[in-house]
């Protein structure tokens, strides 16, 4: 899939070590496909917090120097992709507060789906904002917390929030980890020695030679100490599981596991289901790259039909490269992907892909391929379709943006000019879970279930 959905964010936590920054900048560059616009670390030193973050990639807001201005045994990180509020840095993240509670910062995964009511509730109080994104809200609910200690605090105002958060705080003395009690989005825990991780993705554990030990369930609090103890607890009312069952489809990285899946693994049966849910003659299995490669694989070996690697992808593709002034058709796509001719002249070619939202990149390979001598082309999708708004962390686009919201599959298949189009059903995409409750999972964008109600139907409402 090529940036038809952006991604969202990427947390990661750790103390104590003692080159804490450093293993948090490693941690962040293993989860670098989670965010683009903004990377940032805290770290805390002898009961002082310092902060460095930047709007640009991982490794380019932190140099040798920077890290070293970030001493201390204790960092959280995050890299950053606006799911609420403007691509600015005010919105980059972590935040880092001083209040009467003393010095805390917070990285968060999610979106909030009262972000704008309690915002709105504390801006008629006094409280001043930063910021647009929604995670300054959760600061300013612990900054005015009466409770005693940081811990309550943290449980107090995560009480007064409603949507998807796994997120780190740091303090003086202490790393906090929580996820909400849906558990939408994932954060998993390791150990490196006596050091305690946390993370979005287990990638990020296997970079820095960290074990993984276990997710953090939905709604549950970690908390590492001062002595580099931990303590579990479950402070909030318990709810049912809606782990995003598209971090398996297309978000997460292939090679770690996630609310106890293999995601390469998963996504191998996606793809076998599909061929056995929408078979069709063809002479080769093309995956559009980089994540439908793996599903691909799994309707080849299902299907029989021969895997080939017919589109190629240019992975150095930076964001300021020049558009000429001559008009090249395609160019956008073209600059990404390049069909191979040899493979796919005159063959019926048999595309996956993970989604498909507004139709207008698969409408505009199918032309390349076609233009290249693919003599048919069948689209087979590895997600249900996708009709409704993602309202707890992924940055989808509005429903009327999405095309199979108000278009059937056969009128979205004459728009992107397919001899075929099947997605895999919503059914099958559940049945291909193997070590996970098929009921935890959320599936909202495919079926508008969503369990978390929200402030009307546009998706513009959730900016706060
Ligand atoms: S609505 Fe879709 S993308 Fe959003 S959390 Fe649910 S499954 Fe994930």
């Amino acid at each position: 899939m090529l940036d038809k959905f952006k991604d969202e964010c990427g947390v990661f936590g750790i103390k104590p070590h003692h080159e804490a920054a450093n293993m948090t900048y490693l941690g962040l560059y293993a989860l670098q496909h989670r965010g683009q616009e903004s990377a940032g670390i805290v770290a805390s030193d002898h009961g002082y917090l310092t902060c460095h973050k930047q709007m640009g990639l991982v490794a380019d807001v932190f140099s040798e120097e920077a890290l070293a201005r970030l001493p201390g045994d204790a960092a959280i990180g995050h890299v950053r992709y606006s799911t609420a509020g403007a691509s600015l840095l005010a919105n980059a993240q972590p935040i880092l507060i001083n209040c009467h509670h003393g010095q805390i910062a917070m990285a968060h995964n999610g979106n909030l789906v009262n972000a704008g009511e309690v915002r709105r509730r504390l801006e008629g109080i006094g409280s001043i904002f930063n910021s647009n994104s929604d995670t300054e809200v959760i600061l300013h609910l612990i900054a005015k917390s009466k409770k005693k200690t940081i811990e309550e605090a943290v449980i107090e105002a995560l009480s007064q929030v409603k949507g998807a958060y796994s997120c780190v705080f740091i303090t003086k003395d202490k790393l906090i980890a929580v996820r909400d009690p849906h558990g939408f989005r994932p954060l998993v825990m390791g150990t490196l020695g006596e050091s305690i991780a946390f993370a979005s993705e287990t990638c990020a554990f296997d970079l820095i030679g960290a074990n993984y030990e276990r997710e953090i369930e939905p709604g549950e609090m970690m908390v590492v100490n001062e002595l580099g103890m931990r303590r579990s607890s479950r402070p909030f009312k318990e709810k049912p599981a809606r782990q995003c069952i598209f971090e398996h489809i297309y978000f997460a990285r292939p090679d770690g596991i996630m609310f106890g899946e293999s995601t390469l693994a998963y996504r191998e049966r996606l793809g076998a289901k599909l061929a056995e849910e929408s078979p069709v003659e063809a002479d080769m299995v093309v995956p559009v790259p980089d994540s439908g490669v793996t599903a691909a694989i799994g309707y080849s070996n299902l299907s029989k039909i021969p895997f080939a690697f017919g589109l190629i992808r240019n992975h150095y593709v930076g964001r300021t490269f020049i558009e000429p002034k001559q008009s090249i058709r395609h160019f956008g796509v073209k600059v990404k992907l390049n069909p191979v001719k040899s493979l796919i002249k005159g063959k019926r070619v048999l595309l996956v892909d993970d989604s498909l939202v507004r139709g207008t990149t698969s409408r505009k390979i199918i032309k390349m391929l076609r233009a290249g001598g693919a003599t048919e082309v069948h689209m087979r999708i590895t997600a249900p379709p996708t009709t409704h708004p993602c309202f707890y962390g992924i940055n989808t686009p509005t429903r009327k943006e999405l095309i199979a919201s108000s278009h059937t599959v056969e009128e979205i298949r004459k728009y992107i000019e397919a001899d075929s189009l099947e997605y895999i059903s919503l059914q099958g995409m559940l049945d291909c879970l193997e070590n996970s409750n098929p009921d935890n999972y959320c599936h909202a964008c495919f079926s508008g279930e969503y369990i978390i109600g929200f402030p009307g139907q546009d998706k513009e409402s959730m900016e706060v």
